[in-house]
């Protein structure tokens, strides 16, 4: 089956069986990633951690307490 990434708009070929091809098949959802778009969106996911948003625990006071 054919599939068009919702990002760049490419047109890939996607074996039948695949799994990801029967997914979209069963959601009738016809929303794709391209491996290179979804590898950059999973890259700006990872910076956005790791610039501290997000910050769970603060190494610092981490080390102050071992300190
Ligand atoms: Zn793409």
């Amino acid at each position: 089956m054919k599939v068009q990434c919702v990002l760049c708009d490419v047109l890939h070929e996607l074996e039948d069986n695949a799994l990801q091809a029967k997914r979209l098949r069963n959601r009738r959802i016809h929303m794709y990633l391209c491996p290179e778009c979804y590898e950059r969106i999973d890259n700006n996911t990872k910076k956005r951690h790791a610039t501290g948003s997000f910050r769970l625990y603060d190494p610092k006071e981490k080390k102050r307490d071992l300190i």
